[in-house]
């Protein structure tokens, strides 16, 4: 069955002595803790990602990067390829946030490529896709994350995209506070499985972890986590602080 996730997007957050203090205290949190009901994935920087790799226990905190080339390697000045993360011990790297996709024009062409790579190097993709605020206002929320999965992951084979986790971020629930309601949540989300039957059969479905983002914190992750195809959260803003992370894995129950 799929797996629960939390995962922490640190974005362009905390230099390398606050990223492995950080983990550290994460770690310490989690063995204190016996309610962790869910797998945990801090997604730092590039440059940190060996060092905190190296300061905690990888079996307990999974690293993830928060992108990766769309290019196997060669003359990409500023690149960071898929093998290159995975030789740092990073395990999941996160593709397609709208945040890539908005201000450095990742388009979906862009993101397969990435895909593929990624899961060439053993990666496994957290891959997001959601709509702005202006599609769902004209009620093309369902169609724009159907695109969005279809263009860049439908022609992955059955066992590749067993492999991917994907995670629901409405745009405009990213770092403005404004969080989707657990019925919108919930509605996408059994949308999304449907897509997914659709193309690779109900038990591929069933397996994928579909995670929501957007503005969720410790107040409203336990309603979000409880809907039936929401399996976890991608989580921007609150994860830079311990408690408040500690607070959001523990809405999973
Ligand atoms: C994100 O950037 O993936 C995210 C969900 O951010 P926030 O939790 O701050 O809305």
């Amino acid at each position: 069955m799929r797996k629960n996730i939390v995962a922490g997007n640190w974005k362009m957050n905390k230099n390398l002595q606050e990223g492995i203090a950080f983990a550290q205290e994460l770690q310490v949190a989690i063995a204190d803790n016996d309610k962790v009901k869910c797998e945990v994935i801090i997604s730092t920087p590039f440059i940190h990602l060996a060092s905190v790799s190296a300061a905690i226990d990888t079996k307990k905190i999974n690293v993830a990067a928060q992108n990766c080339a769309d290019k196997a390697s060669g003359a990409y000045t500023g690149e960071v390829s898929a093998a290159m993360v995975a030789s740092t011990g990073a395990k999941y790297v996160i593709l397609g946030h709208s945040e890539r996709r908005s201000y450095y024009g990742e388009t979906d062409a862009i993101l397969k490529e990435k895909t593929v790579l990624a899961l060439a190097n053993e990666l496994k993709p957290i891959f997001c896709i959601g709509e702005t605020k202006e599609e769902r206002e004209s009620n093309k929320h369902f169609d724009v994350v159907k695109t969005q999965i279809e263009n860049a992951l439908f022609e992955l084979s059955a066992a590749d995209f067993g492999k991917i986790v994907l995670a629901y971020e409405p745009v405009w629930a990213i770092g403005t506070g404004l969080t989707a309601t657990s019925a919108q949540a919930q509605e996408m989300h059994a949308f999304i499985r449907k897509t997914i039957a659709d193309k690779y059969g109900k038990e591929v479905a069933d397996n994928t972890s579909i995670l929501y983002g957007g503005s969720c914190n410790p107040g409203n992750a336990k309603e979000l986590f409880s809907c039936p195809d929401i399996d976890g959260g991608l989580i921007g803003g609150a994860s830079l602080k311990v408690a408040d992370f500690m607070g959001v894995i523990a809405g999973m129950e």
